[in-house]
């Protein structure tokens, strides 16, 4: 079994909308997010899991979604911790990789959040 991971990057703005007011991530503020999407399987006849340019080409409108933007006006994303963010992404991109494993989404250098099916 292999794991192929590919790694994008997303400039944003969010807010979380739950927390408390006090708390800091209340305020509007961004982030340059870090993006990791793993596809499992066994190799094909060419000897890869998966083209790398073709995860690549089913993440281009989720991009198109969330750069530059606020991440709250998207739906699904009125809330969007990086735990949220890393599911719907998995969602949006389960269609065209079936064998889809994992989704990281990283906020900063130090805090991340990965999305893996039960
Ligand atoms: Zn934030």
């Amino acid at each position: 079994m292999f794991e192929i991971t590919k790694r994008f990057t997303i400039e944003a703005a969010h807010f979380l909308p739950l927390v408390p007011d006090q708390h800091p991530c209340a305020n509007m503020h961004g982030h340059s997010y870090v993006v990791e999407v793993s596809v499992a399987g066994e190799l094909d006849e060419y000897g890869w899991v998966m083209d790398f340019a073709e995860i690549g080409s089913v993440f281009e409108p989720i991009r198109t979604l969330l750069d530059h933007r606020l991440l709250n006006d998207v739906a699904g994303l009125e809330n969007p911790t990086s735990e949220i963010m890393s599911q719907w992404i998995f969602e949006s991109m389960r269609p065209n990789v079936p064998r889809l494993a994992w989704v990281k989404v990283s906020e900063t250098a130090t805090s991340s959040s990965t999305y893996r099916p039960g």
